[in-house]
């Protein structure tokens, strides 16, 4: 098995990247393992912000290393909160600030014009001076509700409404999401490439 770092120490991505990895012959480990902590996220791009990640955690470990940054995009926010999704509300924000402040920002816009997506970037870079990460991107679009409805998903998830199902994010099962959503797809993108570069 070879041996990569995750700059992350979200289990639910531990989890989620080691079920296509494992086939893949590789052996993902936290960064925490081997005592690196997080980085400043400074990129006002996911791309930016994951490849600081991932170089980071490669530079520390003299691993090869996968990192992903992720959040919504509202078109009528300018594509706001972008990076800042997880703090959207302030330093102390968790989702419910969150989801509050977004409500009332676009509760000030018509129906017709609260499309939004979610983005997730995944890279990978062979190591911390590796000049050409692969840079895996997955999108799912959606409009924006003002009332929260499910019980699934974490995040924005209540208030993303999709045309094509009738529902939120919230509301479908975690295998429904999985085959739908960002994260999802950048992680089909990943392992098709890493089987295709051979890595
Ligand atoms: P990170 O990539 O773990 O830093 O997540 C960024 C933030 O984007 C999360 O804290 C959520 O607010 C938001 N986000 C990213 N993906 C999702 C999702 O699938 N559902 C709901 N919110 C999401």
């Amino acid at each position: 098995m070879k041996k990569l770092v995750l700059a992350s120490a979200n289990p639910g991505k531990l989890r989620e990247l080691s079920v296509i990895l494992d086939d893949l012959g590789y052996e993902l480990h936290p960064q925490s393992e081997f005592g690196v902590c997080e980085v400043a996220e400074t990129g006002t791009t996911f791309v930016e912000n994951a490849i600081i990640k991932a170089r980071h955690a490669a530079a520390h470990t003299g691993l090869p290393a996968l990192a992903d940054d992720s959040g919504i995009e509202v078109d009528a926010l300018d594509g706001a909160p972008g990076v800042y999704s997880a703090r959207f509300s302030g330093p102390d924000a968790d989702d419910v600030s969150n989801n509050a402040l977004l409500v009332e920002k676009m509760r000030l816009v018509p129906p017709l014009k609260r499309s939004a997506r979610y983005r997730a970037v995944i890279v990978f870079m062979r190591h911390a001076a590796d000049p050409s990460p692969l840079i895996c991107e997955g999108n799912w679009e959606g409009v924006i509700q003002l009332d929260p409805a499910g019980e699934g998903g974490f995040g924005y998830d209540p208030y993303f409404y999709l045309t094509d199902r009738g529902c939120t994010s919230a509301q479908l099962s975690a295998a429904e999401k999985n085959q739908l959503s960002h994260r999802g797809k950048a992680l089909r993108e990943l392992k098709r490439r890493l089987i295709e570069k051979g890595v």
